[in-house]
């Protein structure tokens, strides 16, 4: 090989140059491998160690960095930091699928999950959304059921629409965020076209503590596009990276994707009497009711240079507020707030908020001390209260303001019903008012392919119900295809 003498050479993890890329140490040329080619092992024992587990669920999914920039003055509704006038931020998002692995087709009719990681000067704030504004069940008690289901089965290690159904008509609360699914939003065309959504509502506070509850929506400013069931599978078969190359290439060709941030604001004594809970997250609030107030742009204009550390470490947990946002009463918000933290404790280790992409951009002062893989030093005192000069707790100036009353006896209860609580009006809406002729015409075709994919009776018969109650003439039409079908 030519000497270029730009090239730096070669080094062992510990930085001293090593002999050779290409041979191990022998006893001569043809003689046994000498254990103490420490080189040889070190490079064998590291590709030994390279994966980590999969996140259990959202398992394969890339992303970027970028910025937001807020656009509109929304100080009336938070004191936060990251949304107040002309402030930018720097951030990463993530976008992944659900159900599937590492290496799983990216265009498999799922929920994306859309995940936003705000640098802050008071913190990181870290939206953990989906690109749609509702969910499967209302419960974190059914959360780990519900995966369940959509994975794979013990026996043949095979994913099945027979329990996929199965849950989804013994859960009818389901029925939104499945009609959703199976209609046309079910598979972007890339995650470029695809609006990001909290789902979740939170709250936030003023300057003067007043207290709002707010859902986040973030509109493709690419305009939504979709797959057709067709293309998709097409595209499975050909390029199953095909939405990580897509954000790829978009970015590193200068075209970057952005998003508009709108928020929906309900004034917090609200809550108490919307006619259905506003927390239920099966639940969109209707714009007519909330309409969107614009907060900002969000922009991806930086690729990662090592995905592992970047993008496959990046850990984002619905606990990471910053003061002016907080939590709200959705239960399914509060199980995950234990959730994804003790997933990236177990995934990654107790001290992944030190790998880079986690770590905050503003000063640090914790009392966490010690454990595995620590990165930075812990300085005295390590104990609090102490009176030798460590960090204090500012309850002044950073008061415990996003808290709600609740009381009552110890219960493990569904919501109580309001006067619209019901698990199919909104999915009746979306396949009746939302969707036109053509695109209920392609629901129908999608799920008569997706029953017809191996779900048996009684669950087929509960299936035809199941859509039966989110609309009469689309679940009679549904029974009728998969019947014909199936000859
Ligand atoms: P609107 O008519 O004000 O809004 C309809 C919403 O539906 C728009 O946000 C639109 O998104 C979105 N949409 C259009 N086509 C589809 C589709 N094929 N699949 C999923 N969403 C679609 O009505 P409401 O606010 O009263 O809501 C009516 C229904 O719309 C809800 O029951 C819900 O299913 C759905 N929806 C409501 C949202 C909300 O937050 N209120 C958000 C998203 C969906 P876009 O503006 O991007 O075109």
């Amino acid at each position: 090989m030519a000497k270029d003498d730009d090239r730096k050479p070669t080094t062992t993890d510990s930085g001293a140059p090593v002999p050779s890329d290409e041979h191990s140490l022998t006893v001569g040329p043809n003689g046994p491998i000498l254990l103490h080619d420490h080189y040889l092992v070190e490079q064998m024992a590291n590709f030994n160690r390279e994966r980590i587990p999969e996140r259990q669920p959202h398992a394969k999914g890339g992303g970027a960095f970028g910025h937001f920039q807020v656009t509109n003055d929304v100080s009336e509704y938070t004191k936060a930091a990251l949304f107040q006038p002309d402030t930018k931020t720097e951030l990463v998002l993530r976008f992944s699928s659900v159900a599937g692995e590492r290496g799983s087709p990216d265009t498999w009719r799922d929920p994306r999950g859309f995940a936003v990681k705000f640098y802050t000067s008071e913190g990181n704030y870290d939206m953990v959304g989906n690109n749609t504004p509702i969910f499967f069940i209302r419960d974190p008690m059914k959360f780990q059921h519900f995966i369940r289901s959509q994975k794979r089965r013990a026996d043949s290690n095979l994913r099945d629409h027979d329990m996929q159904w199965d849950f989804w008509t013994l859960s009818p609360e389901s029925a939104h965020q499945v009609a959703w699914l199976m209609g046309d939003r079910g598979i972007p065309k890339t995650w470029r076209h695809m609006n990001g959504y909290s789902s979740h509502t939170y709250m936030w506070v003023n300057e003067k503590g007043q207290k709002f509850w707010v859902k986040y929506h973030f509109k493709t400013n690419q305009g939504i596009q979709t797959l057709s069931q067709a293309d998709a599978d097409r595209i499975a078969g050909e390029d199953g990276d095909f939405h990580t190359r897509d954000l790829f290439d978009a970015i590193e060709g200068g075209d970057h994707p952005s998003w508009t941030l709108k928020v929906q604001v309900m004034p917090f004594k609200e809550a108490e009497t919307y006619r259905f809970n506003p927390f239920d997250l099966t639940k969109v609030w209707p714009h007519a009711d909330y309409p969107l107030i614009e907060v900002g742009q969000l922009t991806l204009d930086r690729n990662p240079t090592d995905y592992h550390t970047e993008i496959e470490q990046a850990a984002f947990e619905p606990n990471n507020l910053v003061p002016g946002i907080g939590l709200s009463p959705d239960k399914m918000l509060l199980g995950r707030v234990f959730s994804y933290a003790d997933a990236h404790r177990a995934r990654l280790g107790v001290n992944y908020k030190q790998i880079p992409v986690n770590s905050p951009r503003c000063p640090v002062h914790s009392y966490s001390k010690d454990g595995a893989m620590r990165m930075q030093n812990v300085t005295d005192p390590v104990y609090a209260p102490n009176s030798k000069g460590g960090p204090a707790a500012d309850p002044e100036r950073f008061p415990e303001d996003t808290t709600w009353a609740a009381d009552g006896e110890f219960v493990r209860k569904a919501y109580t019903l309001r006067e619209d609580d019901d698990d199919f009006g909104q999915a009746n809406t979306l396949v009746r008012k939302v969707m036109d002729d053509p695109q209920r015409d392609r629901l129908v075709e999608t799920v008569v392919g997706h029953l017809c994919g191996g779900v048996t009776d009684p669950i087929l018969e509960r299936a035809y119900d199941y859509w039966r109650n989110i609309d009469k003439e689309v679940g009679d039409r549904i029974a009728k295809g998969v019947k014909a079908k199936k000859g």
